[in-house]
């Protein structure tokens, strides 16, 4: 069985004391893909030297989080666009609008959004998509830039029925982690109508730890969880969400 976790912040602080330890145990439950979003140019280096520790095991994004849109942001969209221009990455992320924290930056966080998916067409890459209280702000830069040059992962989906099929209109995965087996979670109530080939797994780390673990630091090995809440769900082996679930992610980001 080979899982796969789409999102997943391994150069944390939040693992400095045991890196090596938390990588193992992923190893250990399957968990043999990582990929590795981005959030600003401060995290650039820390990322990279994970690459080279584990290089058949990370795959690195690169990008501007919402949250990480500051007065700087287009010294931050500079460094994202040479970042892109020295080497490979695998995909545009994480992008998009989060209005949780903060709307003075609306205008910013938009623009910054956009000029991102353009960079993903560009590099014919994938985007990874943050959306926080913001779906009616994203579905609006979406709309505006659909077509087949864009595609990706809507991650960490904890919209309703349909704000998942109108993601998935725009050539989205949906990235589903541990809000899937909270008790208040509700995406549990409708996930069945919609067909597995749309879904991939994440854990989001360390953030949003799934149950038993709530409240936690959220780690890569917890993947497990999602995997059989799933199977739950869909009523299929954990093998089968396993087999679906990775071939979903090749299918997304080309490995
Ligand atoms: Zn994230």
């Amino acid at each position: 069985m080979v899982l796969t976790d789409t999102h997943t912040h391994l150069y944390s602080e939040a693992f400095d004391e045991d890196r090596e330890a938390m990588m193992q145990r992923a190893f250990e439950n399957n968990i043999q893909r990582m990929f590795v979003p981005a959030i600003d140019s401060s995290y650039t280096e820390s990322m990279l030297d994970l690459e080279k520790k584990f290089p058949k095991n990370v795959f690195l994004m690169m990008g501007l989080h919402p949250t990480h849109v500051k007065e700087n942001y287009l010294e931050e969209l500079a460094h994202v666009k040479g970042m892109l221009e020295s080497r490979k990455f695998i995909a545009i992320g994480e992008i998009g609008i989060d209005l949780y924290w903060d709307k003075t930056l609306l205008q910013e966080q938009k623009k910054a959004f956009r000029t991102q998916i353009q960079l993903a067409k560009q590099y014919q890459l994938p985007i990874v998509i943050h959306c926080r209280d913001a779906f009616d702000e994203v579905f609006e830069v979406l709309e505006s830039e659909k077509g087949d040059g864009l595609f990706g992962i809507f991650h960490c989906f904890t919209g309703n029925k349909e704000q998942a099929k109108r993601a998935i209109s725009y050539n989205m995965k949906l990235g589903i982690g541990g809000v899937v087996t909270f008790k208040n979670g509700k995406i549990d109530q409708f996930l069945k109508a919609i067909n597995l080939k749309h879904i991939v797994l994440e854990t989001d780390s360390p953030y949003l730890a799934p149950t038993p673990y709530r409240g936690k630091r959220n780690e890569t090995s917890y993947l497990t969880e999602i995997v059989a809440k799933l199977s739950e769900i869909y009523q299929v082996s954990e093998e089968e969400i396993a087999s679906i679930t990775t071939e979903n992610s090749k299918a997304v980001f080309g490995v």
